[in-house]
Formats: structure tokens, sequence, C-alpha cells
């Protein structure tokens, strides 16, 4: 099998490297974050391929496909066709759900359809997505939505006082007119004072609450708001009309179905006494039992073939999901490993599968049983390619190779090649972390009071006490699906949430223009430098003001409209896409412009400014990790890790705070959880509390106090199974986190 060949890659910051990657084995990537190791696996490797790919179907098809751009490479060798399995959320809406996106679903719909008592039809009668199978007062998503539109008025005011409260219908606006000029409403009587006539009027548009409307044009709030929150989706419409939507609607159980998704027919139709529904209800381990005891001979390969599928989903460590959970739900950890599930079911070979730090959100033990399936892929004739940082996943490569030395303009080189055993003698950043066995915390500080959390009983918590330490680092322990993130996110932080920051890896509220520096608050202190220097107003150094460019209006490209197709988005040639006019990009500080000072990475930047204020923040994307970034990067761009750590970069200066993370070690290399175990001393040190959610077992050794939960996931977790400090964890705790923290000291 001749090895994929690599020549001259210059992608991003690697330096014209040249390397090969052998076919069916398990290769890992591993070097500090920013170091190229995405540069390599997914712009080049995958990129490429997948274009190569796309370039074999028809031009209709390809007009319709990703673009991918040709990696920066002298040239390619041996590719072969490449799947990312990666942890974007798998998408999808209300009804895509675990059992339809892993094809187990339509399996057991099959199977109803052949063995379920009484007869009812074709599998297309188990569908909740198909109008024979579906809940007709659902349409089959199990739930309701209602518009409260009471919420919305002043009863206390009349039209002329603005009774609607919501800005788009203040008195002598464009909406209001269309009422107050109707003639069907006193514009001077407050809602309060309407006859059960008018008050349907105003809601519904005529005075039964049903039938016509009074006048045509005026359709009645409650539809009006229907139309505008229910019937659309307003993911992407403006943060005003999202936070309306909050307000205004309800969501409720289906009172036909109960959630169940399915019409009568489909319910009553039983196998052993259980109904499709309840099946996808249960756990996929009881699911499980429950088909090894189906004996009906003509569905013996079908029952079988669920079964395998289950078995996976069990190995892999989500047993605890049931199938109608909704894949929107999932976290990102979760989603991958479902994505990773369904391609091992997938009988294709000679592939190359890529993932992208596989073992995020996973507990020791669970990274073992993945590690089993990453060995099954390979055997099965594929080539995996891995990027990670969890020393039990390098641990399994069959290959390594190590991107480094640094970050960004400091990386970019391959700095070691080889097998795993060779790693471990390796002078590289990476070898040297893996050899490193740290000790456990001795000297702990001692917590300064407590908050209490009660009779838990959210998702699968059962009913459990537990008190948070304030003051000191609280480590909350536990393998995926036991109920870490429904005991700190939900249930405590939903309990404390004035006081609490919650910092995640979820998207940053702000624009799309937001960047390291505006996000982190000195953008302004850099134009006001520059303005200083050139004597020229601040505004000037604002691509949404005086400085932007003319003929882009500060966006740095123009769109171009097409009729039935895509618009064409190309660079604006006036600024050559960096948004600023020229009057802006003459004027420096230390000879460098705006779009200059903006380019510069965290680390160079300390080398530029002199201003205190600028600093203070540098050296603060520093401590945090993300000297790599450049001030300017659009934080759209950051990965989940980079977003979480950013968060914190901007809430580093607090004091006395409760800062919950939910696995803030994401996407840090072993080299780089050292320096943010430092910061979450200095966090501490600061009077702040601290509660994280993390696997990783040296940010455990270094805890002040751990909450482990367990025994198990899903149903079988839920409980405190430990609480203590990591010395006494190791000492005496029977649980299996307490087994992965003896194993990594010995
Ligand atoms: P890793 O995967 O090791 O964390 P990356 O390959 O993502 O590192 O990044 C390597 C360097 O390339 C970093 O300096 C990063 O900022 C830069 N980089 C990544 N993506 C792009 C891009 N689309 N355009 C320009 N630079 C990029
Ligand atoms: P952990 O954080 O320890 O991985 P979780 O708190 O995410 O565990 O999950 C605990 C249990 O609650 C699991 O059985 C999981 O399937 C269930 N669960 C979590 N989120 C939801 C949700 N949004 N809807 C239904 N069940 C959920
Ligand atoms: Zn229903
Ligand atoms: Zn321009």
């Amino acid at each position: 099998m001749a090895d994929i060949l690599v020549h001259g890659l210059t992608q991003n910051n690697l330096k014209h490297v040249t390397f090969r990657i052998p076919k069916e084995k398990i290769t890992v990537f591993t070097g500090v974050s920013g170091s190229g190791k995405s540069s390599i696996v997914f712009d080049t490797i995958a990129a490429e391929s997948q274009r190569q790919m796309n370039a074999t179907y028809p031009a209709f098809v390809r007009s319709r496909l990703p673009k991918y751009p040709k990696p920066a490479v002298d040239r390619i060798d041996n590719l072969t066709p490449s799947v990312v399995v990666d942890q974007s959320p798998l998408g999808g809406n209300a009804r895509s759900t675990v059992g339809t996106i892993s094809g187990l679903y339509a399996s057991l719909r099959l199977l109803f359809s052949r063995i379920g008592q009484p007869y009812v039809g074709t599998a297309s009668y188990f569908s909740f997505n198909d109008p024979n199978g579906m809940c007709k007062t659902c349409s089959g998503l199990g739930k309701i939505t209602k518009v409260d539109v009471e919420a919305i008025l002043d009863l206390n005011k009349s039209w002329n006082e603005g009774c609607v409260k919501d800005s788009l219908y203040r008195p002598g606006s464009w909406y209001w007119k269309q009422y107050a000029q109707s003639g069907l409403f006193d514009l001077n009587k407050p809602i309060r004072a309407y006859s059960g006539e008018e008050y349907n009027l105003l809601l519904y548009g005529s005075r039964d609450g049903k039938g016509e409307p009074e006048n045509p044009k005026v359709t009645g709030l409650y539809h009006k708001y229907t139309k505008t929150l229910l019937n659309r989706d307003i993911r992407n419409k403006s943060r005003h009309t999202q936070e309306k939507s909050q307000n205004l609607v309800t969501e409720m159980e289906c009172t036909d179905c109960h959630g169940q998704r399915l019409n009568e027919a489909a319910l009553s139709c039983r196998i052993n006494g259980y109904s499709i529904a309840d099946l996808c209800g249960m756990e996929l381990t009881q699911l499980r039992e429950v088909l090894t005891k189906i004996t009906d001979q003509t569905a013996v390969v079908l029952v079988q073939t669920i079964i395998e599928g289950l078995d996976r989903m069990i190995e892999i460590g989500l047993p605890y999901l049931h199938l109608n959970r909704e894949t929107p739900s999932l976290s990102g950890g979760e989603a991958q490993r479902l994505k990773l599930v369904r391609y091992m079911g997938s009988s294709l070979t000679g592939m190359t599968y890529i993932f992208d730090e596989p073992s995020a959100g996973m507990h020791p033990r669970d990274v073992y049983r993945m590690n089993g399936l990453l060995r099954q892929l390979r055997d099965k004739g594929n080539t995996v390619l891995v990027v990670e940082h969890d020393k039990d996943v390098i641990s399994i490569a069959d290959y390594v190779i190590d991107v480094g030395p640094g970050a960004g303009q400091n990386g970019g080189n391959i700095v070691f090649a080889g097998s795993y055993p060779e790693l471990l003698q390796a002078d590289t950043l990476t070898g040297r972390a893996i050899r490193q066995i740290l000790p456990i915390k001795e000297t702990l500080r001692q917590a300064t009071g407590s908050l209490p959390i009660r009779d838990a009983c959210l998702h699968n918590l059962k009913h459990i006490n537990v008190d948070i330490p304030l003051g000191i680092m609280t480590v909350v322990t536990g393998v995926a699906g036991s109920g870490k993130s429904t005991l700190i996110s939900q249930v405590f932080a939903g309990q404390y949430e004035s006081s609490i920051v919650m910092i995640d890896q979820g998207p940053i509220t702000a624009t799309n223009r937001s960047t390291p520096a505006s996000y982190l608050d000195f953008f302004d202190e850099i134009r006001k430098l520059l303005a200083r220097e050139s004597g020229k107003p601040d505004s000037l150094f604002s691509f949404n003001s005086a400085g932007a460019c003319p003929v882009c209006g500060g966006k740095g490209v123009i769109v171009t409209e097409l009729a039935f197709m895509d618009p064409i988005v190309t660079e604006c040639e006036a600024c050559g896409g960096v948004r600023y006019n020229e009057k802006a990009l003459a004027c420096t500080y230390k000879e460098k412009n705006i779009v200059e000072l903006l380019r510069l990475t965290a680390s160079q930047a300390l080398e530029v400014f002199e201003d205190a204020k600028i600093r203070k923040h540098l050296k603060v994307m520093e401590q945090v990790g993300l000297s790599y970034l450049t001030l300017g990067q659009p934080l759209n761009t950051l990965s989940g890790g980079e977003r979480q750590r950013i968060k914190l970069a901007k809430n580093l200066g607090k004091k006395g705070g409760i800062i919950v993370m939910d696995e803030p070690t994401t996407g840090l290399h072993l080299s780089d959880i050292q320096n943010l175990l430092k910061l979450f001393d200095l966090i501490v040190s600061r009077g702040n509390t601290l509660v994280v959610i993390e696997h990783n077992l040296d940010v455990m050794k270094q805890a002040d106090w751990i909450i482990d939960i367990g025994p198990d996931g899903g149903k079988n977790g839920g409980e405190v199974v430990f609480t203590g400090t990591p010395l006494e964890m190791l000492r005496g705790a029977k649980t299996l986190t307490a087994d992965s923290l003896r194993a990594s000291c010995s």
C-alpha cells in the first residue's frame, strides 16, 4: 500500500514541509494549538481529496457542492477519498433524532411493519416524518408551540398610549397605523375596558375569534406574531426578533400523542407489548435487552443488525442516550461519536477518516472504548488520521506526526515523525510532556463557605444533595452521561444564575466583525494611539465609520447578486479587502498602519506596543494560550476551545466571582495545560471560586476538591459517588474516575 506523500506544503503557517502518511494505519497529529495540525489534516488532505472527488461530478452537481480551494502544496500523491468526522453539531432540527441519524429508527420501523401486532402497514406508517405515521396535531414533532400574545399587551394602555409593548408598534409607527387607522378600535380606550368582541378583534381580527376577519388588512395580533415567530426559522433574524420570540413563544408537549410523535394507529402496534415510541424512549442498554427477547424467526437477521448497531453506540460511550433524543441537544463530543458510529456501520473500505480531537468530552474509560473503534476502522482497511492531545489516544498511534515547535509563525514544521515508542524518546514539547507524570497536589486551599444544591432531579439526577465549596477550585468528574453538565451547567448555574459566570465553548454573542482586539476592549486604545501619532480623529481608524473604503463601504468585499444563483463575492479591488480607505492607511504607529497592526499576533504585538492597557490585554491572551491569534482575526473563525479561552481572558480580571467552565482543556496541548493550571491558581488566588467539569487527569490532580458523579452514565448515573480531595480519591475511592486517577499516578 503506497503511502500518502505530501511535497512542499506551505498552506497557512506551514514551512514548505514534505512528509508521508502510511495507509491503513492510525496516524496521530500532535503539537501545540496553532502549530499547523489542522492546516495539514483539514485544509490540505481533506480539502484536496474532496476537491478532486467533486471534480468527478457533472457541472450541474458541482455547482451545488461546497467549494474547496486548492491547498498551497507542490504535489500530493496517493490520496484516497476522505471523510471528516468532526465536532460540528449534527445540526438538523426537531425531526432529526439519534434514531433517524443513526439509521436505527429506520430498521425499527421495518421491524414493526414485519412483526408488529396488529399489523398496520408498511414502514412509512411508523415514521413521524411521514404523513402516514405522524401525529396530525403536532405534525410529528411531539410538541406544539403557542404564541402568548397577551404577554406583549399592556392592559392599562390604549392604542394612543402604546398598548403593544413592542417598539415596532409605538404610536405613529407603520404597524401602529395598520390598526389605528382601521376604524375598528377606540384609540383612547385602555385594553382592560374592551368587550369580549373587541378583544377578539384585536387578537384574531374577528369578533368571534374565528371566522372571516372584519377588515382584511387587520390580521389580529395573534396571527401576526404567529406568522413572524412560529412559521419561520428565526435563527437568522435580528437579536431583537429572537429575544421577542423567547418571551412570546411557549413550547409544550403535544396533547394528542404526549410527545410520542406518532398517530394512534402507529402507537397501537406492538411487539412484546412495546410500541415503537416506547422503544425509542428507552436507554440504549435497555432497548438492547428488549430486542434480545424477540423470538420471531422471520426477524432474526434484522434484530441482529439492530443489536449490532446498538452495541457500537454502547461501546463508544453513548449507552445513556435514547433514540428519540433530538440531535440539536447533543454536545459536540456526542455528535462526533454518533458520526463515528455511523461510519463504523458502513461497508466502505480504502477511505481516509479524519477525526478532530475525538476524546473531547470523554472520561478515560470512554477513551479506552473509543480507541477500540478507531482500531476497528483501521482494520477494515481504512486510513485513520487523528488530531489529538490526549495521551491515551496518542498511545494507540501506529505513526505520530508532531507539528511545531511553537504556534503560528513559530510553528509549521514537522518536528518529529515516527512510532509512539520513538515519540517517548523525542526531544519535542509533546515528547517531553508525555513523559512527565504530574504529582498530586498536597497543600490544598480551604473553602471559605459553600453553596448548597438540594434535591436535584433534572434528567438523570437522583434527588441529590451536594455542596459547592467557595473560594477554591473544584473539579467535577464522571463518565460521559453521568450527569455532570446537568448538575453544574443547568441545576447549579440555574439556581445561582445571578452570581455565576459560565465560560463555555458556545458562540460568542457579538457581531461577525468582532476580533480579539474589539472583544477584549483594546481596539479603542489602538485607535487612540494612531490618532495621537497622526493628529487625526479616532473615527478615521474604524471601518464602520470615517475610515471605511468608499468602494466597498468597509466590507472588504463586493457582493454581486445574480438571479437564481448564489451571489458572487469578490475581494474589493480598491482596498484589496482590508476595508480601510487610503487616508486611514497612510497613518502609522511604529511604521505600521492599522491593518498591519491588526495582523500582528498577540505575542508579536507585545514587542510593538508600549501602552500599559494594551499590554495588559495582550499578556492575558498569552496566559490563556492564545498568543498565536492575530489581533484582527474574526472571532467566528475560532474553534470551540479557543472561544472558551478568549471568554476566560475577558473574565480574568474578576475578583470574588464564581466561574464555571466545561472541559477547558479541549484543544489544549499537554504543555498548554500546565499554563492553564497556573491561570486557575491565579483566578482562585484573587478570591474567585472555580468549578470545572473536566476529564483531564492532570487537572484533577491540581484540584482542591473533587465531586465525582456516577457510578456510570444515564439511568445508571446521577448520583454523587465521591466528594473529597484528590489524595483521598487516590487512596480510598472505588469509582471509575478513581481507577483512572490511580492508573495515571503509577
Ligand atoms: P492547529 O490545528 O495546530 O491548532 P492550525 O493549522 O489551525 O493549527 O493553524 C496554524 C496557523 O495557521 C495558525 O497561526 C493559524 O492562525 C493559521 N491559520 C489557520 N487557518 C487559517 C486561515 N484560514 N487563514 C490564515 N491563517 C490561518
Ligand atoms: P455528562 O455531562 O456527565 O456527560 P449530562 O448531564 O450531559 O452528562 O447527561 C446526563 C443524562 O441526562 C444523560 O442520560 C443524558 O442523556 C440526559 N440528558 C442530558 N441533556 C438532555 C436533554 N437536553 N434532554 C434529555 N436528556 C438529556
Ligand atoms: Zn402529537
Ligand atoms: Zn474596499
